[in-house]
């Protein structure tokens, strides 16, 4: 059949994961063996030794908390000893160690698996549901990524792709993907804020489309807040009250917490419908040989002042970036939520207060990214395609010898770009290589940002042009100026931590004989050192 799709849309969410295909240009979700839309991003080993994947995985969780990976999202693409893993170790129940090159793995029954190895096996569960269901092999995808990832992020994804046996054909940031689902076709001219408030991550884009060009104008986010933030307050109030009346603490006991957190996340979304709950879980714990119950209600407005300052941040976030492009709130035409959490009443009544208008009604915060993927990916090649402008949600820069980082593509910029400098000449005079080390993140210090990767030239090359350039997928590509033309340069990895807290010493031997200069002209490095002593505790 020449209409068959042969490529998806699929949100590889924090939660769930969704795939959607387009048929006749209408995108529609494909639903999952279950019968449901989305499939859990949960992955286990039960106890027979077999590989689970997505809701069977997700119902043997409380049972088996240690082989059942889940929020992998938060960990993919992160070196094992960057501060994000660090702060996250204890938040899962599985183990989390070091991967080859430094990077961030997880074992389960005592074996080490890659996190795109991880997401891979969701994702080839959903090619084969697609296949299943729209009948005939799938080869490419578009996947969706939050806009605050990072190089390594979007490549590891792109690997779990590739691993899943998918031809990528792009990395679309989920609130373009978002705009799109909500835009695609529509003739619209409009300024629109997409707030997407996730299981892990909140992100906002705002975005100027105008017919089927989508202009990402300013993004930003936080990729420590979502819905599990919002669970763990449930949770914290239900710890503290069962200890109150019972005198027993239930945070020592994993089965219990993973029952209470399940509980918790039931009651949060039960709360969305109606006003009261009660969390009730029988035989949470035992006394002497008794049973212990536990029961705790809650009501909608406790949960709100439980969690209300947590939606208030995503409006610093969103003030932010609007003041950062100097638009006014009073210039959005439409509000585009995304994500679970944002189906809170207390976001939109909220969001209601903070903008003056309601959010946008009819588009699907579960559904409209995966949707607006498979209209990405539908229209790629053709004569209609959609024109995405997307922006650099962190800027990129390279590691200066007093631990700052050089900017060299700032926040905001346009993506597809170029931009070109002149090699530095090497650190160490007479050196036989340049060695640039690339860092990504919002920070003047590097150690506060993500290492992309390290451009190793021969010294030679002092003075000759260097592009940074940006594809339409976020992902950074390195090109040197050599006699032939410019040159594309992989980026070396070196053994990041180690490297780091070299780099880091000779900072501090430094910094007793000469203040080190920070980018605003004071000497202010506190922040510097902060960092560093960080580092070193890890280490
Ligand atoms: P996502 O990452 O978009 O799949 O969002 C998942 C998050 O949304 C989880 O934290 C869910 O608990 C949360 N969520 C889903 N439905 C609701 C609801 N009706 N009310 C509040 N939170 C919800």
């Amino acid at each position: 059949m020449a209409d068959r799709p042969r490529i998806v849309g699929i949100d590889l969410g924090t939660t769930n994961t969704l795939v959607a295909s387009v048929r006749n240009r209408i995108p529609k979700i494909v639903p999952t063996d279950r019968g449901n839309l989305i499939l859990p991003s949960v992955v286990a080993l039960s106890s027979k030794g077999d590989l689970l994947v997505g809701g069977v995985a997700k119902d043997q969780m409380v049972t088996n908390p240690r082989n059942t990976l889940w929020g992998t999202k938060r960990l993919i693409g992160r070196k094992y000893h960057s501060k994000s893993v660090e702060d996250l170790r204890g938040a899962f129940p599985y183990d989390i160690v070091e991967g080859p090159g430094g990077d961030a793995a997880v074992m389960l029954d005592g074996k080490l698996y890659s996190l795109p190895q991880v997401s891979s096996f969701v994702l080839s569960q959903l090619k084969t549901i697609a296949e299943q269901f729209l009948g005939g092999p799938i080869d490419a995808a578009v996947i969706s990524v939050p806009a605050y990832y990072n190089d390594n992020q979007r490549q590891a994804v792109k690997e779990a792709g590739r691993l899943a046996g998918f031809d990528v054909k792009r990395i679309v940031n989920e609130p373009t993907a978002a705009a799109l689902a909500y835009g695609f076709n529509r003739g619209l001219d409009q300024k629109i804020l997409v707030y997407d408030l996730g299981g892990g991550t909140f992100d906002v884009s705002v975005l100027h489309l105008s017919g089927n060009v989508f202009e990402v104008l300013a993004t930003g986010g936080d990729t420590f807040l979502g819905g599990a933030d919002f669970d763990n307050r449930i949770m914290e109030y239900v710890l503290e009250r069962f200890r109150e009346e019972t005198k027993v603490d239930l945070a020592e006991n994993p089965i219990a917490l993973q029952r209470i957190k399940n509980a918790a996340e039931a009651a949060k979304i039960d709360l969305t419908l109606i006003p009261n709950v009660v969390i009730d879980l029988p035989f949470i714990d035992e006394r002497k040989g008794k049973p212990l119950d536990l029961r705790i209600p809650l009501t909608r407005e406790f949960l709100n002042s439980l969690t209300g300052d947590l939606v208030d941040r995503t409006f610093d976030i969103c003030d932010r970036v609007l003041a950062e492009k100097g638009i006014a709130r009073s210039e959005i035409d439409e509000i585009i939520l995304v994500g679970g959490q944002s189906r809170m009443p207390l976001v939109q009544q909220k969001i209601q207060a903070h903008f003056g208008k309601p959010p946008r009604k009819g588009v699907h915060p579960d559904e409209c990214v995966a949707l607006g993927a498979a209209l990405l990916g539908d229209s790629l090649g053709s004569i209609d395609a959609v024109t995405l402008l997307d922006a650099l949600s962190m800027p990129i820069g390279y590691a200066l010898p007093n631990g700052r980082v050089k900017r060299i593509i700032e926040k905001n910029s346009l993506i597809p770009m170029v931009k070109s400098f002149r090699l530095p000449p090497p650190k160490e005079p007479g050196a036989p290589f340049i060695e640039l080390d690339i860092f990504q993140g919002d920070s003047d210090l590097m150690v506060d940002n993500e290492y992309l990767g390290t451009v190793r030239v021969p010294s030679a090359a002092a003075g000759r042009k260097i592009d940074f350039r940006l594809t339409e997928e976020c992902l950074l590509q390195v090109m040197v100026e050599e006699a032939s033309g410019m040159r594309k340069v992989d980026l070396a990895t070196r053994d990041t931590p180690e490297q780091l807290k070299k780099a880091l010493q000779e900072v501090v031997i430094k910094r007793d004989t000469q203040p080190v200069p920070s980018s605003n002209g004071t000497n202010d490095d506190r922040g510097l050192l902060s960092s560093i002593k960080s580092i070193f505790r890890r280490g």
